[in-house]
């Protein structure tokens, strides 16, 4: 199911169709982080995104509305039942349309980078599902997850943090919803680069001034001690980055110009 998502069906252009995320969890208030904060709590508010959120809950049958059951086998801890998480995904199915990916979050699953991004955004509508206690039942996770995705490898509490970390990701990238819309492309990692360091007044700060050439109003001086920076951060920082990325001749010369290599 997994490689069939990522590697069938996905348009080649890099164009944004996200408009539409679902938010199963048994937590639904815990949405509001995204929702009613900053940037993304903007794009909703404008309409550039909506946001459905299901409690499986709902789905539950019994009047405690139970969503979790002993493992079989035994063990610690209780694990979300395939018949309640199922019927969730259908309802959020209902609302956003058959075609919606299904995204568990999953400590084991792939972890998430700019670069997958990319491909998220390119889905109209997109469903979050967030574990709690052991996870899910895996045979919901055979038969109604498209793509299990980790945020890192460190176990959290509940996969809402993680689902929401990811949105929060996505919305950022629709277009529009940044006010500069320069301000995503410079960001780390979508070129798959680190961001260069940033400086804003005061000029001098405890006896440290700001570089010079950010004064120097030479905008392509600017631009290339940024991509400069860039570069040299990417390589003492993250060398897998660089590694991915493999320098070219004029990345090269850029940093030997700025006396970086
Ligand atoms: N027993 C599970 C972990 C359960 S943690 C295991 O070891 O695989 C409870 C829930 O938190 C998970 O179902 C998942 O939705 C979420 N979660 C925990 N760590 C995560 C991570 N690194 N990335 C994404 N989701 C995570």
């Amino acid at each position: 199911n997994h490689s069939e998502f990522l590697s069938g069906g996905i348009p080649m252009t890099n164009e944004v169709m996200l408009s539409k995320l679902g938010f199963i969890s048994i937590f639904p208030e815990m949405i509001s982080a995204v929702t009613d904060w900053g940037v993304t709590g903007r794009a909703v508010r404008d309409g550039r995104c909506s946001i459905e959120v299901i409690d499986p809950r709902e789905f539950a049958t019994d009047k405690h509305g139970t969503v979790d059951d002993r493992p079989y086998g035994g063990g610690p801890g209780m694990v979300m039942t395939a018949p309640i998480m199922t019927a969730a995904v259908e309802s959020a199915k209902n609302r956003l349309g058959d075609q919606a990916p299904v995204i568990a979050m999953s400590p084991q699953g792939q972890v998430v980078d700019e670069q997958l991004l990319t491909t998220l955004l390119q889905q109209e509508a997109l469903i979050f599902v967030a574990g709690r206690y052991e996870g899910f039942d895996e045979r919901f996770v055979s038969r109604s997850v498209d793509i299990e995705l980790s945020v890192g490898d460190i176990v959290v509490s509940g996969g809402e943090i993680p689902a929401m970390l990811v949105m929060d990701s996505l919305i950022r990238r629709i277009p529009g919803v940044l006010g500069d819309e320069l301000s995503a492309e410079q960001d780390s990692f979508v070129d798959g680069l680190l961001d260069c360091p940033h400086y804003t007044r005061p000029e001098i700060f405890e006896g440290e001034a700001v570089p010079s050439v950010l004064l120097s109003g030479d905008h392509a001086r600017i631009a290339d001690w940024r991509a400069a920076q860039s570069l040299k951060r990417t390589l003492e920082r993250r060398p897998d980055l660089i590694a991915k990325c493999d320098l070219s001749e004029e990345q090269r010369s850029l940093l030997a110009r700025w006396e970086m290599l």
